[in-house]
């Protein structure tokens, strides 16, 4: 493989030469045979990690696209956007600049949403859209999206959003059974493919919502994507590429096994636990909501995390993240997202260990 700095990053991270093969294929048609049979091919496995029997729908955007999308094909009446960290704070901006009416359910960055505060806010009746981050990248809190889908259940009148981007294939995200109305991911996180890529699906209440704005528009239309993926297309020219290395993700994620998977998974970000805790450093998360997939360290040795990535990018080549907005120099985030494995993680860990000082 070319040279390259490695992506310890949570997000991009690392893409693997058989990805980036795949991703190389020559071009075909987006509404020829050929294609259908790629999309129809790759569908039922993305259903399995979905946990859904609605289509699964292929976005040639970043997952804001669709996050944007969901607001515009789903807010009708006020949005809730949960906030705890970057990502999901930005979701209330979103939500303001398409001109829709909408409130945040803000908690410290470093916490989690709680379902009581879901509850709180929902029994206001004021809203009708509630979305959650499930892994805040930024902070690494790996919210409770089971006891926050149980509040969203008693609330039937609501549609709930859920952004999956960091969290994807990692951990079990049974969609139908937890009840939620649409769920995205996007491609250079958890799915570890080159970015550009976002992958949704949609209940039919969902659809049903939809189908009463007016102002959809097109090319995050929900309703368009459902018309294309009955006849295996997507609304408009996909990313082909990106569909090729989706396939050849999906052959390696059910032969690792999709359970494989998420032990792998939480056993790599088990060794980033202990080396943090070796080293002294404590987690910005608290127990029992910190993310599988990357750890989000609290600076609290005060070291110089800027010059520090720097000696491990320059000696061993790969680079971690020193911290997103304003946690960067408090916190720094060590990724064991997409291919990683014990051997692969515990030399990131040995490299950065030994750049410490
Ligand atoms: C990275 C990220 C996004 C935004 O992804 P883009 O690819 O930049 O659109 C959204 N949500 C979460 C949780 C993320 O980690």
């Amino acid at each position: 493989m070319t040279p390259h700095t490695k992506l310890f990053t949570p997000g991009p991270v690392e893409v693997s030469p058989k990805t980036l093969a795949a991703f190389s294929r020559p071009m075909i048609g987006h509404r020829g045979g050929e294609f259908k049979s790629l999309y129809a091919g790759i569908l039922p496995r993305l259903q399995t990690l979905f946990g859904t029997r609605q289509p699964v729908f292929l976005s040639t955007s970043s997952a804001w696209g669709v996050m944007e999308g969901a607001i515009r094909n789903l807010v009708q009446k006020r949005a809730l956007n949960c906030m705890c960290g970057a990502f999901s704070d930005k979701w209330l901006d979103v939500s303001q600049r398409c001109g829709k009416p909408a409130d945040g359910l803000q908690v410290e960055w470093g916490t989690p949403i709680t379902p009581e505060g879901l509850d709180e806010k929902l029994a206001t009746g004021l809203y009708d859209v509630v979305t959650i981050i499930h892994n805040e990248t930024s902070t690494g809190v790996l919210n409770p999206l089971a006891d926050l889908a149980a509040v969203l259940r008693r609330y039937p009148e609501v549609v709930s959003v859920v952004d999956t981007v960091s969290s994807f294939s990692a951990v079990p995200i049974p969609m139908d059974e937890l009840g939620i109305d649409v769920l995205l991911t996007g491609s250079q996180k958890a799915l570890a493919l080159p970015p550009g890529l976002a992958l949704f699906a949609c209940s039919e209440r969902a659809f049903e919502r939809a189908a009463r704005a007016t102002d959809r528009g097109y090319y995050f239309d929900f309703l368009e994507f459902k018309k294309n993926q009955e006849g295996d297309m997507t609304p408009s020219t996909p990313s082909v590429s990106h569909i090729y290395a989706l396939q050849s993700k999906l052959d390696d994620i059910f032969e690792e096994g999709v359970e494989n998977r998420h032990a792998r998974h939480a056993r790599t970000n088990a060794l980033v636990h202990d080396w943090v805790r070796q080293q002294g450093f404590e987690f910005f998360a608290p127990e029992g909501y910190r993310s599988v997939t990357l750890t989000c360290v609290a600076n609290n040795r005060n070291i110089d995390v800027a010059a520090w990535l720097g000696r491990v990018k320059k000696k061993h080549g790969l680079v971690f993240d020193g911290g997103y907005g304003k946690l960067k120099g408090k916190t720094f985030r060590l990724s064991n997202m997409g291919d990683e494995t014990e051997e692969t993680i515990g030399a990131m860990l040995a490299a950065i260990t030994e750049c410490l000082e």
